[in-house]
């Protein structure tokens, strides 16, 4: 029986050295650089979209819109100042209000020919945000629209701009669905048809937390765990997801990706989930035919 060896004491033995947590928190100097110039200039950007923009209004003063309730030419009544967020800061302008004598009803039509809404952050920096929002943790996805797009904003401000896009989104794909089960609706679109699609349906079952008010931190005090959902409060969110196998790319020898899925979700029942599924098929141009 070999003998066993004796562990070997080196006399210029070194400890290795203790495990160091890897850290995420700093910000590459080259970031800071570009965020510092983006500032610099941001009055300058800012000053050269409100001239646009009350170049719009200036020519929308040439023609008076008319009354939606009764087709009457409004008249001018006056003009206010409203603000919306930018990504350059916040845009000031003065707009003109319309109204009609008849109906008493006001109308600022700038407003919706530029597509912002008084008070609200601009479609298009919604839409950073959102894509942010969809990435990120609220928390982090708003430390993320400072860092990248030098725009202030709290992680409760983050999470109200995912809300308004999702609930446009939602508003689209059913109104989209409502547009395809009318007969009426458009039958040219029938026209360039792809040859194959791949449909998927998926459900996920979540509990909701129904309570009538938002919870609110008061203090620092960290708020309690939220209850066990009871039975009767679960409800599923149903996706469906429909891809065209024309556009599935080899990105390397062997791998395919999609170049693109459609996707709808709902919280309803198998309908409903359907139904948007079936408007996004007739949007591609499909028409399906059930066999009974
Ligand atoms: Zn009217």
């Amino acid at each position: 029986m070999a003998k066993q060896r004796e562990p070997r004491t080196a006399p210029h033995h070194i400890a290795p050295p203790q495990p160091q947590r890897p850290v995420l928190s700093n910000v590459p100097q080259f970031l800071q650089l570009e965020l510092q110039v983006e500032q610099e200039y941001r009055p300058q950007m800012l000053a050269a979209l409100e001239e646009k923009v009350n170049e719009v209004i200036e020519r929308s003063r040439d023609c008076a819109p008319t009354c939606v309730h009764c087709g009457r030419s409004m008249g001018y009544h006056d003009t206010r100042r409203v603000s919306w967020l930018a990504r350059f800061g916040r845009v000031v302008a003065w707009v003109p209000r319309y109204r009609c004598g008849l109906c008493k009803c006001d109308s600022r039509p700038v407003l919706e020919l530029l597509g912002v809404e008084p008070g609200r952050i601009s479609g298009s920096l919604a839409r950073l945000l959102t894509m942010l929002a969809v990435v990120a943790p609220y928390q982090l996805a708003a430390e993320l629209a400072w860092l990248l797009l030098g725009v202030k904003i709290s992680p409760m401000g983050i999470w109200r701009v995912a809300q308004r896009m999702g609930e446009a989104a939602a508003r689209y794909s059913e109104g989209l669905s409502k547009y395809h089960s009318d007969s009426r609706s458009d039958p040219t679109l029938s026209q360039a048809a792809p040859g194959v699609v791949v449909l998927g349906v998926d459900g996920c079952v979540l509990g909701m937390q129904v309570r009538k008010e938002r919870r609110r931190l008061r203090s620092e005090v960290a708020l309690e765990a939220l209850p066990v959902v009871e039975t009767g409060h679960f409800r599923e969110v149903k996706t469906g997801v429909l891809l065209l196998p024309s556009e599935r790319v080899e990105t390397s020898p062997g791998r395919r990706s999609l170049v693109r899925r459609f996707l709808v979700s709902c919280l309803g029942d198998a309908d409903t989930v359907f139904s948007h599924l079936w408007a996004r098929l007739r949007d591609l141009g499909w028409d399906l035919i059930l066999l009974s």
